[in-house]
């Protein structure tokens, strides 16, 4: 039996219909930018495998450092006890992240970094003595899959089932070009309600969303009025984080600093789990208390673990190279001046760019169609060996910062390929089952 036919007696995939979908290509090596299957052909991994992928996969230097860490210390509860790699670790994060976050709570996924911030702000006001009850998000947001993350993110067809049993937050609508206003007014009728312990907001892009892009400068302007209204603010970084808006993190864009980020995703270098969160001191210091009652109650099994650190480490020695600086500048670059070209074609809707992020969005007949499309677009990338997943109609590029001109040559022959399908100036026969799963 094949390797895909024995995952598909036993594993249940993540977003996946397990009645329709496809085999899964098995993966067994990677290098660089590219992925290997069992059965010799190459991939390049455009979205970085799940958006986590900083510096190519299997990098020799991480797995130097992870290795030794395997063979000196692998785990310790993190509850009375602490060890090296967890301080110098939030030690180098307190250094680069956005002024004034002085505090890093390690969790272990993007989810659960969002959990700990939403229960940071909600105790906060507890602990304060002014218990406040409402969070705010956008509309279209995206901040995880368990329950209180899921509550802040958009009801789409993906939670629906659990409707029922999520928090109602205050939507507002993302501030895309010509709805700043309109945002900026929804906000500040929330405000001045009052009752807000904080503002959840995937800063200047929504990845889940489509990768749907923002301007800093509205950003800062509702980062300003939550503060004049004692408004938390809590920056989820997940994504944006580590250079892919350009900046180490999108919040350096801003005037207006967070009190709380949220980390995962490439905090890793796409290595290992972890998650963090951070804070500043305001945050910290309303749990400082005799009361154990004001103690932050939370925490999991692997918190901190010490090889997810040591890859975290080693990924923040290779994300501060100069080297790495200037690839993240050329794919920006590089980006930009495909944009250019891409706008100009049949069929293309939108083409939006932030540092080393850019999405193609097509226009959409309708959303049963462009379901279809997607898995055909799908299959046609697989098949020229380039991973790039559609979100509906949009197709975007997130690549490890180490993908070369070559790799993205093909990854950008590929996305016009796509544009060729759905003019029809191109025929591609898709395989009958395919691998889409969001
Ligand atoms: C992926 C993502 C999360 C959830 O992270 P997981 O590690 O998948 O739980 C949260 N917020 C944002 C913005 C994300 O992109």
């Amino acid at each position: 039996m094949s390797l895909a036919e024995r995952d598909h007696n036993i594993i249940w995939h993540p977003y996946t219909q397990m009645k329709t979908a496809a085999l899964p290509i098995p993966i067994v090596r990677g290098e660089g930018a590219l992925l290997f299957s069992e059965d010799g052909k190459s991939y390049i991994d455009a979205v970085s495998s799940w958006w986590v992928n900083l510096h190519g996969h299997a990098h020799p230097y991480i797995a130097q450092k992870v290795a030794e860490q395997l063979q000196t210390l692998e785990h310790v509860i993190f509850a009375g006890f602490t060890h090296p790699a967890a301080v110098t670790f939030a030690e180098r994060l307190i250094s680069i992240l956005p002024q004034g976050q002085s505090r890093i709570f390690y969790s272990d996924n993007g989810s659960t970094a969002v959990e700990v911030a939403l229960k940071m702000a909600i105790q906060y006001w507890e602990n304060v003595g002014t218990p406040k009850k409402k969070i705010i998000a956008f509309r279209d947001s995206y901040h995880g899959d368990t329950f209180g993350a899921m509550s802040v993110s958009a009801r789409s067809a993906f939670t629906a089932p659990f409707w029922p049993y999520l928090f109602e937050p205050h939507f507002i609508d993302v501030p895309v070009p010509g709805n700043e206003e309109e945002t900026i007014k929804q906000l500040e009728v929330f405000a001045i309600a009052g009752d807000v312990a904080a503002f959840i907001y995937e800063p200047l892009v929504l990845g889940t969303a489509g990768m749907v892009m923002y301007k800093h400068e509205v950003l800062d302007r509702l980062l300003e009025i939550c503060q004049q209204h004692n408004i938390l603010t809590i920056a989820d970084e997940v994504m944006t984080g580590f250079g892919r808006t350009g900046r180490t993190f999108a919040s350096d864009y801003v005037q207006h600093k967070p009190d709380m980020v949220c980390l995962s995703k490439g905090l890793t270098g796409g290595t290992m789990a972890l998650g963090a969160t951070s804070c500043n001191e305001k945050i910290y210091e309303a749990f400082l208390s005799d009361d154990k009652r004001k103690t932050l109650f939370h925490g999991h099994s692997y918190t901190a673990n010490p090889v997810a650190c040591a890859a975290g480490l080693a990924s923040l020695d290779l994300l501060l190279l100069p080297d790495t600086q200037q690839c993240t500048r050329h794919i920006s670059q590089r980006h930009q001046d495909f944009a250019i070209q891409c706008r100009t074609l049949p069929k293309v809707k939108e083409v939006r760019q932030q540092g080393t992020i850019l999405a193609v969005e097509f226009e959409a007949d309708g959303t049963s169609y462009f379901n279809k499309m997607g898995d055909t677009l799908y299959s046609f990338g697989l098949e020229q060996g380039v991973i790039l997943r559609p979100l509906g109609n949009i197709i975007y590029v997130i690549p490890p910062y180490c993908i070369t001109d070559k790799q993205l040559d093909k990854v950008y022959q590929t996305i016009l390929g796509m544009q060729q399908l759905i003019t029809g100036t191109r025929y591609f026969e898709p395989p009958t089952k395919t691998t889409l799963h969001d």
